[in-house]
């Protein structure tokens, strides 16, 4: 069903795991003009997102402030007076703490249509993740969600601690993190057993969930001790007792593991879904886009001077593309370049010369710019002209340079990354975070060599899905740890699994 231009649906995304989005949820995700969305929403729904879909981040901190509340119900109705659909995707349920109430008010004042797409609630989700349910036969037959983010000594306060603590059987405190000792302190106080059990489930359903279980008299000494830090729920009650028979989610073998997904232009996330199925979390290194630089006058020129060089030297098949079709463009072909040689770094660039009709004269053995260099037949005094990707090749023109060479860079194209952030990706592996890379084909190892040329892969395992691929990390410089004996995804997940099976180490 098409969506209605100039709603705003407020949907609730869930606690994490992206699959615990509802289907209605997906729907309009994937449908609407506009996504608002903040930190707690899992930033693999953006995929699900249109690619023309305008995506505002309302959770960024700018500066040192997030959008303020007021800010965010701006931006909701001014979108949809755009005309605009509007996903207005909120972590859990939109309702439970969310302040979806307050967005939908407000839209109501502005005359705005809304919807609202309950979701997997965190205080549910994150204990049942946990192996916690809330409630329990011959346990628990209650349970309340409170916030936890008020002061309890606050004169003002506005929850009922004396009836809290008698209540209900099982107690769940959101955005409590800070103020556990208070809280625990206070259901003592007014009359909850101090050895009734309690745990704390902080990243609930995610693949970096911890799980900390005590007694409402230890749990807060625990939580400081291990630093905890939100997002976190507090389960009080004698169900938190029941992880101890119920755990599941850590006990998948890929549980935890970061592992980085080199997707290539034609493949889904089918690797990342199978991945995450496992526990693992994927990160996903985005896809690398060619935006072709216009070089018409440039080629004219040289064409003008009967392209004065001794050596064309290219580093990719793009390169090759777009250069040969420069040459079209401007009404000439590959005769132009008659008086020329020809180098091809690896060995697709110099198959997409041949393809061109045209041989390289020189392929070096490796990907270096030192083996490059080492190898080219004439550097002193040769002209060189390097047609490249405008982020790519200055190790290379700097060396054939140092070694007597005159180069001119022609940078025929810029390298984008579709959407998501390379730099994130790139922060992880900095941060030493990243255990395992896949390669999925060549392209996605061109992909990777090009989008984070020199992150740090000591110690982590690279793993290819077929002897192909591998070969192609062997050029490239990457130490390949394993090879799936098949072939296929399953064998290469599989592979991982035995590859991180604790009876391997
Ligand atoms: N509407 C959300 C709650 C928003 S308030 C819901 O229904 O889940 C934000 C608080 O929710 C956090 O401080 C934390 O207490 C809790 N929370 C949200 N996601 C969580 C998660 N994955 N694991 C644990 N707690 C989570």
């Amino acid at each position: 069903m098409p969506l209605r231009s100039g709603t705003v649906y407020l949907v609730g995304a869930g606690p994490g795991d992206p699959g615990l989005l509802t289907v209605r949820g997906r729907d309009i995700l994937s449908q609407a003009d506009a996504v608002v969305y903040d930190r707690l929403a899992n930033p693999l729904f953006l995929h699900l997102a249109r690619p023309d879909a305008v995506l505002i981040d309302v959770g960024k901190v700018v500066g040192r402030h997030a959008m303020t509340q007021e800010e965010i119900n701006r931006t909701l109705v001014e979108q949809a007076r755009l005309g605009r659909s509007v996903c207005r995707l909120k972590g859990g349920d939109p309702f439970v703490f969310g302040r979806g109430g307050e967005e939908a008010l407000e839209c109501r004042a502005a005359g705005i249509p809304f919807e609202v797409v309950p979701g997997v609630t965190s205080s549910i989700a994150a204990g049942a993740y946990a192996g916690i349910p809330v409630t329990h036969r011959n346990v628990a037959t209650s349970f309340a969600v409170i916030t936890g983010h008020e002061n309890p000594d606050k004169p003002e306060t506005q929850v009922d601690w004396p009836g809290l603590a008698r209540g209900a059987d099982t107690l769940v405190f959101l955005m409590g993190i800070g103020n556990l000792p208070e809280i625990t302190a206070q259901l003592i106080k007014h009359g909850r057993d101090a050895e009734t059990p309690a745990a704390v489930v902080q990243w609930g359903t995610w693949p970096c969930q911890k799980v900390l279980v005590g007694t409402l008299a230890d749990i807060a000494e625990q939580v400081a001790a291990a630093g905890l830090k939100p997002p976190a729920v507090t389960i009080v009650g004698h169900v938190a007792a029941l992880r101890e028979s119920l755990c599941w989610f850590e006990n998948r073998p890929l549980f935890g593991r970061r592992i980085v997904v080199t997707r290539s232009r034609t493949q889904a996330s089918d690797l990342t879904e199978r991945l995450a199925e496992l526990g693992a979390e994927p990160i996903e290194l985005p896809v690398i886009a060619i935006a072709a630089r216009d070089v018409s006058e440039r080629v004219s020129a040289l064409l003008a001077d009967g392209v004065p060089y001794d050596w064309l030297v290219f580093t990719s098949t793009n390169a090759v593309e777009l250069f040969c079709d420069a040459l079209w463009a401007a009404g000439a072909d590959s005769r132009a370049l008659a008086g020329c040689r020809l180098g091809a770094v690896g060995s697709a660039t110099a198959e997409a010369l041949r393809s061109r009709g045209l041989r390289a004269d020189f392929v070096p053995t490796s990907f270096s710019a030192a083996d490059f260099t080492a190898q080219f037949p004439d550097t002193a005094g040769a002209r060189v002209l390097f047609p490249c990707a405008a982020a790519a090749g200055e190790t290379i023109v700097a060396e054939l340079t140092a070694h007597g060479a005159r180069v001119d860079a022609l940078p025929l194209y810029d390298t984008v990354a579709d959407a998501l952030d390379v730099d994130a990706v790139r922060a992880r592996f900095a941060a030493g975070e990243v255990e395992a890379v896949t390669f999925t084909s060549s392209s996605t190892v061109r992909n990777f060599r090009t989008l984070l040329p020199d992150v740090p892969l000591d110690g982590l395992c690279l793993a290819a899905i077929g002897p192909k691929t591998a070969e192609t990390m062997a050029e490239l410089g990457l130490a390949v740890s394993l090879t799936a004996p098949a072939s296929r995804l399953d064998s290469l997940v599989e592979a991982l699994v035995s590859w991180f099976a604790p009876s391997s180490a």
